[in-house]
């Protein structure tokens, strides 16, 4: 992707008690459900020409969104936006069955970017509702990951917003009862959530493996232990991107200071530096690392040039690209294409 328009020597270098320096969380960044979406919807355009239609953002990053639309995506909200015969991207989110039906009935060329790991809880919830369970879906009402996952069996899923819900909500049968869960969640708030349901369900059930995905349960780890130690944290996130929210959340209730996102470097403001000598940085899952490297760079000019890597994962995992793409394609064509966003960058 072509570089942000640079902001250096805005932020300047102003004294503080103390040495300055930046604790830079790993992992951060792409994971590998966004690395492959992304790639996806850039191999759609490289395969069919411009435009590709994309359901929804992709992924939540409004960098990521906008460079795709420079390339010739269009991002709709609906499948009944796009002419008929086009083909159309499903979000890494996922999407339900009736979005699926309503593409296939307008004619569309689908090419389903789902994260596997959405995947795994949509099958989760069709195999419960087939079982005849009442699933508790812990998750935001309105984020697109949720209306899919619900969206596999309406009549048998609760939504589940917070662990003062889990309080009031009412089930069928208190002995039918399992709980599943968006992927990008606080891991901490989740589990009072699952405590609370427990409380007053006892028979309830879990999922067979974990739904809160590897990438937002090692970003929340990475930042836990920078924030300890950080008078500011900033994450690198749109504010409709649900792990980079839950970033800022865990790094306060951590320990820091103060913590704020960003979607630019541009957007750090220089009173939140006051006072301060060490920086926390992490970025969202759906987040390139060229914009980290951005604040660096702005934060570098501020007298914070002394970056230390905090590491608490490796992360290697790669997803082969949706099977609409693969035609014609090897595995390993494919773990190259993916490999090369998916590195740690430390
Ligand atoms: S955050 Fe997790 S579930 Fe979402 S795209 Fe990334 S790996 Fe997949």
């Amino acid at each position: 992707m072509p570089r942000i328009p640079s902001t250096r020597g805005r932020l300047k270098d102003t004294p503080v008690l103390g040495q300055k320096r930046v604790l830079l969380a790993a992992p951060r960044g792409y994971c590998a459900g966004v690395d492959r979406a992304v790639i996806a919807v850039e191999k759609a355009l490289e395969h069919y020409g411009s435009p590709v239609y994309v359901r929804k953002q992709i992924v939540h990053n409004i960098h990521v969104v906008t460079e795709l639309e420079k390339k010739g995506a269009i991002f709709v909200e609906e499948v009944d936006e796009v002419p008929p015969g086009s083909h159309i991207v499903f979000s890494a989110h996922g999407v339900s069955p009736a979005v699926v039906n309503a593409a296939a009935d307008r004619g569309l060329q689908a090419i389903d970017a789902t994260c596997p790991l959405v995947t795994k809880v949509h099958r989760e919830a069709v195999r419960f509702a087939r079982d005849d369970f009442e699933i508790l879906l812990i998750g935001h009402e309105g984020h697109e990951e949720v209306e899919g996952t619900a969206g596999e069996a309406p009549e048998h899923t609760t939504l589940v917003g917070s662990p003062d819900e889990a309080d009031t909500i009412e089930v069928r049968d208190p002995n039918k009862v399992v709980w599943l869960s968006q992927t990008t969640l606080s891991v901490d708030e989740t589990m009072e959530t699952v405590r609370r349901l427990r409380a007053r369900f006892p028979n309830l059930q879990d999922p067979p493996s974990d739904d809160i995905c590897y990438a937002t349960q090692n970003r929340q780890v990475a930042i836990k232990k920078v924030a300890k130690d950080a008078d500011l944290v900033i994450v690198v996130g749109s504010a409709n991107s649900s792990n980079s929210v839950r970033l800022v959340e865990v790094a306060l209730e951590y320990g820091a200071k103060a913590a704020y996102r960003v979607d630019y470097a541009s957007e750090v403001k220089q009173e939140w530096l006051d006072g301060v000598a060490t920086v926390g940085v992490t970025s969202g899952a759906s987040v390139p690392e060229e914009l980290v490297q951005e604040l660096l760079a702005d934060l570098a000019d501020a007298g914070y040039g002394d970056v230390h890597p905090v590491k608490t994962a490796e992360e290697d995992l790669i997803f082969s690209l949706p099977k609409e793409l693969r035609k014609g394609r090897s595995g390993a064509q494919d773990a190259r294409a993916l490999g090369g966003r998916t590195r740690s960058n430390d």
